[in-house]
């Protein structure tokens, strides 16, 4: 039995008759995921990139301008609104890298896995393990309105990798605001409620609840 086009939970995505739809512009399973569960907001359902539509090159030199390329490119594809993401995680002793770097930072087919090694490798005798992720939100209208907001995470980097839930750096990411568990070893729900990219949708949703009802 299916459950829907994303594979996921369906309630994100089953359209009221009035809702109007956003594109979901994103190539990445895992953070399609993660946003379907926290983008909820009365008025509008998601609807998943096509296959068809060409991946978007992330050439801006901030996380903003990457937001905006995939949201308008998205946009301009669906020929309705889009929504899309840009996360990066900053190390402090690094730095900021990999920052806007993260999902290339071991080169440019790097797997989450030669990732999260690069990094424990840059750190190593390293006290200074103090981090950052920060994720921008961005949506653009049919009409050219556009909105973005930005979530932020602090944190420390573990020593080793913790945990198989998640993706990316979560396996050694450890919350500030949480009981010493990387994000990896934290449910969906309890990753949403502190992670920079809950924070950022969430306050997408109030904006777009402000701005459009
Ligand atoms: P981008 O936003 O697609 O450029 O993602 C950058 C990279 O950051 C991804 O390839 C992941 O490695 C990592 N990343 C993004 N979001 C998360 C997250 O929520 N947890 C852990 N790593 C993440």
């Amino acid at each position: 039995m299916g459950f829907g086009l994303f594979g996921g939970r369906p309630k994100a995505i089953a359209p009221l008759s009035t809702s109007r739809p956003l594109l979901l512009s994103s190539a990445n399973p895992d953070k399609v995921r993660e946003i379907v569960e926290i983008f909820v907001v009365p008025g509008f359902h998601l609807v998943p990139r096509p296959a068809s539509m060409p991946e978007v090159d992330e050439t801006g030199a901030t996380l903003i301008e990457n937001a905006f390329l995939k949201a308008n490119a998205g946009a301009a594809y669906a020929g309705h609104g889009a929504l899309a993401d840009d996360t990066g995680l900053q190390v402090a002793a690094l730095d900021g890298a990999p920052g806007v770097m993260s999902a290339r930072y071991a080169g440019p087919n790097a797997t989450y896995q030669d990732n999260v090694e690069k990094l424990l490798d840059a750190l190593v005798d390293i006290d200074d393990r103090s981090a950052t992720f920060v994720t921008i939100a961005a949506v653009v209208m049919a009409d050219g309105r556009a909105w973005s907001a930005e979530g932020l995470t602090t944190g420390v980097i573990a020593d080793h990798p913790r945990g198989v839930e998640g993706f990316g750096y979560d396996p050694i990411f450890v919350p500030d605001e949480g009981d010493g568990r990387t994000l990896a070893e934290m449910r969906a729900e309890e990753k949403h409620a502190v992670s920079h990219r809950g924070r950022a949708f969430r306050a997408l949703v109030d904006l777009l609840r402000a701005e459009t009802l």
